[in-house]
């Protein structure tokens, strides 16, 4: 599972949280304060510019998950020697 960095709107410290990606979004509970007025960090990917983050998630989970490529039907990968 990755680590997702939070931010605690509460006390406005940070932590990090081992969570499903499917959880990601969920309101983590502070270990500080304990408050569960939290709000993930995305760090890994700077996803935060276009503010519509539903078709970045699932840009990310149909291209993140495989590893391969189309296995053709693109066109591009068909045709490549490798
Ligand atoms: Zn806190």
């Amino acid at each position: 599972m990755p680590i997702y960095e939070y931010r605690c709107e509460s006390c406005a410290g940070k932590f990090e949280v081992l969570t499903r990606f499917a959880e990601r979004d969920s309101a983590q509970v502070c270990p500080a304060c304990e408050s569960t007025k939290t709000r993930v960090l995305v760090s890994s990917f700077a996803f935060a510019s276009g503010g519509d983050t539903s078709s970045v998630s699932d840009f990310a989970s149909e291209t993140g998950g495989g590893g391969g490529c189309c296995g053709g039907a693109c066109g591009s990968c068909g045709s490549s020697p490798n």
